[in-house]
Parts: C-alpha cells; structure tokens; sequence
C-alpha cells in the first residue's frame, strides 16, 4: 500500500474556515478577536514564522499586532511590553516568538503572560491544564498534530505513540495529548540509546528535534503514522524536516510533509486558540 501522505494545507484550511466564521460571530457581538506577536530581535526564520502568523490572521479577520523589539532590548523592557498587552481588552492572545536572546530568560517571559491570553499554551499553568487531560490551551504543534491525526479518522486509542524529543514546544505536550487520548506512549530523547528500537515500534512517531534525516526508512515500523515537526533550513536554503521521507514513504502507512505539513497547521492552530481565548474576555 502506498504511504497516505496528510495535507497540512487542507487541514489548516478547514481549521481557518471555522475560524473565520467564529470571528464574524463573534464581530456581530461587537468583539473582534486580537493577537499580539513580540518579537525580540533579527533572527530571519523567526521574522519569516512572524509574518505568517500576521498574514493569517489578516486572512480569518483577527486583529493582529507586531511589536518589534531590537536585540539589545532588556528583560525588563519586555517583561513591562507584557504588562501593558495583559491589561488591554483587545489584546485576547499573547504569543513572544520564540527563542529569545540569550540575555532574556525565557521562562521568566512566558509566565509573565496572562495564562489566559497564552495562546501558545506554554505557561506553567496551562501545561499543568494540559497535563491533567483538561487543556485551556494546547500548544500549536502538538493541536496541529491531533488535528492531522483526526483528519484520517486514524483511532489513537490503544497505539503505541513513540515522540522523539521533549521539547516543550513538541515532544512534552504531545505525549500529555497522546496520553488522553489513551494511547501509549514512550518518550525518547538525546540521552536515549538505542533510538531505531523505540521508533520501530511506533505505531504513532511524532519527531520535533531539528535535525535533518534523524529518522529513516529502517527506523520505521510498517504501516506506521508519522508526524514531522522538525523544520530545518539547508545550506541551500530549502526547508526539510526531520524525516528522511523517500525512505519512510516507502515504509510508513501515513505521514505528514516538511514544507506542507505541520508549520501550516501550527498557524492555523493558533488562530484557533486566539478566538477561544476571547471567553476569558481580554
Ligand atoms: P528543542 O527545544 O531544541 O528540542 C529538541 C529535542 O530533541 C530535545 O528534547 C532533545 O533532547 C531532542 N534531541 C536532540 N537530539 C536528539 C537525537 N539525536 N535523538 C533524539 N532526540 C534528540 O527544539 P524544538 O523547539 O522542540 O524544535 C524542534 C524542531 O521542531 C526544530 O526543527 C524546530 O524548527 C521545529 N519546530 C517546528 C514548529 C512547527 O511549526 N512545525 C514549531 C516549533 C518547532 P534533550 O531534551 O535531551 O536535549
């Protein structure tokens, strides 16, 4: 059987049209959804992944706003920027592009957002959520990852779900999502030895660790789903994942992309939790 490949497009599309209509819903009750972006200096990927969040909010109607901050800026200087966005009414999301400059300590940043603004779900507080089987909001990703997922009627119940990484971008929240889910799953990581043993036994395989090619074709099990997060930029300028996908294509049942897989729905899934976050009122 050939690999199923996931349109990351078509499923951020169904995601944005929903989203759409939400907005003018909520419009015709006078609130219009707002997202702040802050980004701290002139990383060019971080700049290129900014846009696109301001683009597809103007696309679904949402209110967006960039603050632009330069390198140099001091934690505190940013840390008053989040003060002043908790407290506006129309600001409902909150999201600091990350990483940060290293000056900056980023998890002092990120639990200075409102959690109820904090649309990228990584606060303290709604990883906690998370963790507990009742998300306030789900980090993008791993929203865009069930969503893929859901997309095929593909049943998580009673899987063996391998993530390699633990991020708290990825791999930590996934494997919270997969867990509710009921499925089982195992983390793997840097220190992990014997990576291909785990892999290949993964029903479900959900990479997020930024190397090119980490997974390969003999690392997969049969008929497996595979979920690409990495997003990898080659001296030649293309993007990749983390997935070596000619030779998993050959050996997975489903898979997603890298480009056209799961950077699309990470948008799409943050536009989702902007207009939610507008019950918690601004
Ligand atoms: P990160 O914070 O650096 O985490 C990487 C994870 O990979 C860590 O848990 C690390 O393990 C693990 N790892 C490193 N080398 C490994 C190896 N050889 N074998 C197994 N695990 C290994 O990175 P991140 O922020 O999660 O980003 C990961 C990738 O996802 C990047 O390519 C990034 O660009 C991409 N990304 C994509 C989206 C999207 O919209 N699709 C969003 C965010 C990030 P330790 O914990 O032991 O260090």
């Amino acid at each position: 059987m050939p690999c199923q490949i996931i349109s990351g497009k078509k499923v951020a599309d169904q995601v944005k049209d929903e989203v759409k209509k939400r907005v003018k819903e909520l419009q015709a009750c006078g609130k219009t959804p707002g997202l702040a972006v802050i980004i701290v200096g002139d990383d060019p990927a971080s700049q290129i992944y900014v846009g696109n969040k301001e683009r597809a909010c103007q696309e679904v109607g949402i209110h967006s706003e960039v603050v632009r901050m330069t390198a140099t800026t001091t934690e505190a200087q940013l840390l008053e920027v989040i003060d002043d966005l908790n407290k506006r009414t129309a600001v409902h999301g909150i999201l600091v592009q990350l990483p940060l400059p290293r000056h900056i300590n980023e998890e002092k940043v990120i639990e200075a957002i409102h959690p109820e603004k904090d649309v990228d779900g990584l606060h303290p507080a709604n990883m906690g959520q998370l963790l507990l089987g009742k998300p306030r909001f789900i980090p993008c990703t791993p929203y865009g990852c069930l969503k893929m997922i859901e997309s095929t009627g593909y049943e998580i119940e009673g899987k063996h779900a391998v993530i390699v990484g633990r991020s708290k971008l990825i791999g930590k929240p996934m494997s919270a999502l997969l867990l509710s889910g009921n499925a089982t799953v195992t983390i793997c990581h840097s220190r992990t030895k014997g990576l291909a043993e785990y892999t290949r036994k993964a029903d479900i395989l959900v990479v997020g660790v930024g190397k090119p090619n980490l997974i390969t074709g003999d690392m997969v099990k049969p008929g497996a789903f595979v979920l690409d997060g990495g997003i990898n930029r080659l001296p030649d300028g293309k993007i990749t994942g983390d997935v070596d996908f000619p030779s998993v294509a050959d050996i997975a049942g489903i898979a997603t992309t890298v480009p056209g897989g799961l950077g699309l729905t990470t948008v799409a899934m943050l536009l989702k939790n902007t207009v939610e976050a507008v019950k918690y009122g601004g």
